[in-house]
């Protein structure tokens, strides 16, 4: 067996690699050896969640958003974003179709819209837990305070998304402005975590100026900081942001990694994301195919979908949306797969 094998093996066989271990893996790469965590993951899938998909009602209430994020389309400063909120009514009639669509867990996700406050959020969240009590509630509503993540939890919320997006301070700098930090990000994930949420992380593949040793550091960290949920896409540029003329992340790489991130947390809630749908035909299933196990079709009104634009070209037609679960079905039983009707709580402690 030739080097790079060994070590596929090994993390396959003992679910961790050192940092040089995973370097060589990430930057010696080739077809085989993808080919083969990409059998390995999905099979370590299978056995502990079985050839079933979670699905997400994904609602994406607000495209407000305080923040400045170079890569993303709705930063404060783009001002051909086309701004708009939903109403507690809105996301209530979208958690009532998703409900009778067979979702069982909503996904709130918006900007750092400060509207949005304390108040607002928790009578959001109880609403929907007191109309839909055997539903989850996640959120994906960026930094708050201590404080706020206490109220939202008690509100009745039980998962948090936050993506790390990458786990190396000076390359974080060069994708934020100078009022968001590293620091301040990974502070946020460990009191969602301390305050009871099933708490997800994650990073884009390919951002600007992202090297393998960055993420070797993103791998790193998600096997120290052990999420519930990890969120996996390629970056995609936006013609609004200061990273328009930047490349797309790499498929390739971005399936690379859903395969060794199972394997790295092999009960861990993995997502085929839109991203990946967006920059393949067919990301979705091959998300799977390597290892995802979590999809997030769009259950957003019509109108709120086209102006929810964080990168060009996002899907939200066809088995994006929700209301075309039927395709969904069909695409998943292609490959062999069914949706679950469950919630969907993560296997991890
Ligand atoms: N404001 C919340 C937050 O910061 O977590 C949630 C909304 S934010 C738009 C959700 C995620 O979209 C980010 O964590 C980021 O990884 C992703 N995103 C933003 N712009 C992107 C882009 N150009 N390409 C790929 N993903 C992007």
């Amino acid at each position: 067996m030739d080097e790079k094998m060994e070590l596929a093996a090994k993390l396959v066989k003992t679910h961790e690699l050192s940092e040089q271990e995973l370097f060589r893996l990430l930057s010696g790469r080739d077809a085989e050896i993808s080919e083969y965590l990409r059998g390995e993951a999905q099979a370590l899938c299978q056995k502990h969640y079985g050839k079933q998909i979670f699905i997400r009602g994904l609602i994406e209430f607000t495209n407000f958003c305080k923040n400045d994020c170079y890569y993303c389309g709705i930063r404060k400063s783009n001002r051909n974003a086309e701004r708009y909120r939903l109403t507690e009514d809105d996301i209530l009639s979208c958690c009532e179709t998703g409900f009778s669509l067979g979702f069982r867990t909503f996904v709130l996700q918006g900007g750092e819209d400060p509207w949005f406050t304390d108040d607002r959020l928790c009578s959001i969240v109880s609403h929907i837990k007191r109309n839909f009590p055997n539903c989850a509630v996640t959120l994906s509503v960026g930094e708050r305070s201590r404080e706020s993540y206490e109220r939202l939890f008690a509100a009745g919320a039980d998962r948090y998304l936050l993506r790390h997006e990458t786990a190396t301070a000076a390359h974080y700098e060069r994708l934020h402005p100078p009022e968001l930090s590293l620091k301040t990000r990974m502070s946020c994930l460990r009191e969602l975590r301390a305050v009871g949420f099933q708490t997800g992380c994650g990073f884009m593949v390919g951002s600007p100026f992202q090297t393998i040793e960055n993420l070797v550091r993103d791998l790193l960290f998600l096997k120290e900081f052990q999420p519930h949920m990890v969120g996996i896409g390629p970056f995609l540029s936006q013609k609004n942001t200061p990273f328009r003329e930047y490349p797309n992340g790499s498929g390739e790489l971005t399936l690379f990694l859903l395969s060794v991130t199972r394997l790295l947390l092999p009960k861990v809630l993995l997502p085929a994301t839109t991203a990946l749908g967006t920059l393949m035909k067919g990301g979705r299933e091959q998300g799977i195919l390597h290892g995802a196990n979590v999809v997030m079709p769009n259950l957003s009104p019509a109108g709120a979908r086209e102006k929810y634009v964080l990168y060009d070209n996002k899907l939200h037609s066809g088995a994006e949306a929700a209301e075309s679960l039927n395709l969904l079905k069909e695409s998943l039983s292609r490959i062999g797969y069914e949706i679950s009707p469950s919630r969907g709580d993560s296997l991890m402690q």
